[in-house]
């Protein structure tokens, strides 16, 4: 039966200079990448603006709908410049941060955020390079930190600086954030992703400029945000468990504890979770990974995330599609584990009470009781097909919706087929359109039967309120029936 084909993580790959071209971006897509991203750190507009519309032109000619998403850089603290391009950190020297923008030297080098100065102490850890080099405050000013090389090393010019447990009073969105999402946003981008998320507050400010054109990710990698977790998690559309940044902000052993906390929370609370960074490092130079990163994969698979993430891998590495491949494979090869999901909790532990958690709840029992082949639901805002997702269902989703931004949208959401239709108006052709499009998909063979939820009158989003069972006949196709 194909639904037993279908993989239900879904999988980011992050375009780059490795993976500009249409070809490479219809080739990962092929290869199982269901979103693509955007990192606003790297590349000019003009790169940008080719990524998105070379990833718009692979939607159209493979006909489904694909998500972008532009991830922001958000207040990412970097180094100035050092003369000639980097300086030599020695272990036990003294060294400065400062506010002068002379280039560096082994001595010293700008730090162009005076917030920092005033929010550190003496004996805060200031940490260079994702950690690679470290420092201890010596003595805090409001205009410069002395501080002692505990790790030295060599450090380069704009090197991002991390001050672990020490929150800082800076903006959510930076100028240049505010450029990207105007920039993100005109181009019809479906997800942005927020960086250094420290606050509800944070994910609220960025809401009120996003108005809804698009799904609004939080970054979870800060103390702070893991402090207000919940909340966070409540002003968001969906997560992300950010390990590259948190481990550097964190100790890196606290990592994978994090990552099983932010997945349970979100799960919980029904929001697209995805787990990210060197999931395939290896393979950026590699043809094949490690065994510690297919069970890396494979673990975040068996946590119930909704989507894994590949960055440098995919945008600058090597073996792009080969790497997608790999991704895929493991992916599929965990969902098939039969303890997969196994310990998820009852859907009734997740009911909230409303009709349309209720409806979908019993879609999930309906369809494992009479082994119906998939569940297809009609959706105008996405809010019933992440319901039914919520429930990780054992048959495949398919989420029929005439909203394209919507179809998009959803591509990050686990175990959902997104497709745009047309919309119905009434109740035959809902039933008759979900068999066509069940058969068509190959999510449904004669003989089976498919499980329906929709709300009537039809397009009023939130209005989910009917379960419906039919069965495929083969015929659904046939001219005279469409
Ligand atoms: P980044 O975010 O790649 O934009 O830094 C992900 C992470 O920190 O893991
Ligand atoms: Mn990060």
């Amino acid at each position: 039966m194909a639904s037993c084909d279908l993989r239900k993580t879904r999988i980011i790959a992050t375009l780059g200079p490795a993976s500009r071209e249409p070809e490479i971006i219809q080739a990962m897509h092929e290869a199982g990448a269901d979103v693509f991203r955007i990192n606003m750190s790297h590349g000019d507009r003009q790169a940008q603006t080719q990524l998105i519309r070379n990833v718009r032109k692979v939607e159209e000619a493979v006909d489904r709908p694909i998500a972008i998403m532009a991830d922001l850089q958000g207040p990412k603290i970097r180094l100035g410049k050092f003369k000639g391009g980097s300086a030599e950190l020695q272990d036990g020297a003294a060294f400065t941060l400062d506010s002068s923008d002379k280039p560096g030297s082994a001595k010293r080098v700008n730090l162009p955020h005076v917030e920092v100065f005033k929010a550190l102490k003496v004996g805060d850890q200031v940490l260079l390079d994702d950690g690679r080099l470290h420092l201890e405050v010596e003595k805090a000013g409001p205009e410069k930190a002395e501080c002692r090389i505990t790790l030295g090393g060599t450090l380069s010019d704009h090197k991002g600086v991390n001050v672990p447990g020490v929150f800082l009073p800076l903006a959510a969105l930076t100028e240049k954030d505010r450029r990207d999402l105007d920039f993100a946003l005109s181009e019809g981008v479906d997800w942005v992703a927020l960086s250094f998320v420290q606050r509800p507050a944070d994910v609220a400010e960025a809401r009120k400029l996003i108005q809804g054109r698009a799904g609004v990710l939080a970054k979870i990698e800060k103390p702070s945000a893991l402090a207000h977790l919940d909340q966070i998690l409540e002003m968001a559309d969906a997560a992300m468990v950010a390990r590259g940044d948190l481990g550097v902000e964190m100790n890196v052993e606290d990592v994978p504890s994090i990552q099983r906390e932010i997945i349970k929370k979100a799960r919980q609370l029904g929001k697209p979770v995805v787990v990210a960074t060197q999931m395939l490092e290896t393979m950026v130079t590699s043809q094949v990974p490690t065994r510690a990163e297919v069970s890396d994969v494979a673990n975040a698979v068996y946590q119930g995330a909704d989507a894994v993430m590949l960055s440098a891998e995919t945008a600058i590495g090597k073996h792009p599609v080969e790497t997608v491949r790999v991704m895929d494979k493991v992916a599929r090869q965990a969902e098939r584990d039969p303890y997969y999901l196994a310990d998820e909790p009852a859907a009734a532990a997740l009911l909230s009470g409303t009709a349309e958690d209720a409806i979908t709840a019993a879609a999930r029992l309906v369809t494992g009781n009479i082994k119906a082949a998939a569940i297809v639901t009609f959706t105008t805002s996405g809010s019933t097909a992440l319901r039914a997702a919520r429930e990780r269902p054992e048959a495949p989703v398919l989420a029929l919706t005439p909203n394209l931004d919507v179809a998009r949208k959803l591509c990050l959401v686990w175990g959902l087929q997104t497709l745009k239709t047309e919309d119905v108006t009434s109740f035959e052709e809902m039933i008759g359109k979900a068999r066509r499009m069940a058969l068509k998909q190959g999510l449904a063979g004669p003989g089976e039967r498919i499980v329906i939820t929709a709300g009537v009158p039809f397009g009023t989003p939130g209005s989910t309120n009917a379960l419906h069972i039919a069965w495929i006949t083969g015929d659904e196709l046939r001219k005279d029936k469409l």
